[in-house]
């Protein structure tokens, strides 16, 4: 039924929290080397309509209802603002008086269309990968135009305007952004963001590990650096 997937819902920080993938398959702006979901054969950021969305909506009211929701966590197989029903959705769990925490890569947050639709959710999560324009280009493999400058512009021009608790994840990836000179830039980033909160990673998939994994102590020393801006 629907075209919607969910994990079993878990607690973070005694809430219980119902994560659901509002995209059929792959839809994202980006196409990134180690992109857990794999390639992006379809790389867009335009609203998309998909089948049975009435049935997904039902199915979704009825997953918050039988299992005494706390927090709904959007996270997709891509980019979830371009689902063309999105704000509905949201509008959906927040009349069940549930928040709404959003996961996109943040790129086209900038937009107006995507600005109204997210300012909805109580938490939005923004990331940053790649620190320079090349690796940006090299591997995140964007929708032809994009830029890294535009990239962090666009999530800067939302948050200044959010209300909400805006989000940052940082993935630190071997011989990427794991210098010193990458850590700098990145703290500049953060330091023009204004998060709420920052969360540091690094990449875990087993396939792309041995490449672009870091080590727990590299990956501890950054996490100080830029945990204490
Ligand atoms: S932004 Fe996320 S979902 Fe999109 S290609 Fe990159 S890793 Fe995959």
């Amino acid at each position: 039924m629907g075209g919607f997937s969910y994990k079993d819902i878990y607690i973070e920080d005694g809430k219980r929290v119902l994560e659901v993938n509002i995209l059929p398959e792959k839809h994202c702006n980006f196409d990134c080397i180690f992109c857990p979901i794999g390639r992006s054969y379809n790389k867009v950021d335009t609203p998309q309509s998909f089948d049975e969305i009435d049935n997904s909506l039902i199915e979704l009211e009825s997953m918050i209802e039988n299992n005494k929701v706390e927090l709904v966590f959007i996270n997709s197989k891509g980019e979830a603002l371009v689902n063309n029903k999105i704000g509905d959705i949201i509008d959906l769990i927040k009349s069940k008086g549930i928040p709404v925490r959003l996961l996109s890569n943040g790129y086209i947050l900038g937009r107006d269309k995507y600005i109204q639709i997210a300012n909805k959710c109580a938490e939005v999560i923004g990331e940053i990968k790649a620190i320079s324009e090349e690796d940006f280009q090299k591997i995140q493999r964007p929708i032809e135009g994009y830029t890294l400058e535009e990239y962090i512009s666009n999530m800067i021009l939302f948050n200044k305007q959010y209300k909400g608790k805006f989000i940052l994840e940082v993935t630190i990836i071997k011989c990427y952004n794991d210098t010193e000179e990458s850590i700098n830039k990145i703290k500049n980033v953060i330091n023009k963001l204004s998060p709420d909160k920052i969360i540091i990673g690094r990449i875990n998939d087993e396939r792309f590990m041995k490449k672009l994994g870091i080590s727990d102590k590299r990956l501890y020393e950054i996490s100080k650096v830029l945990l204490n801006i």
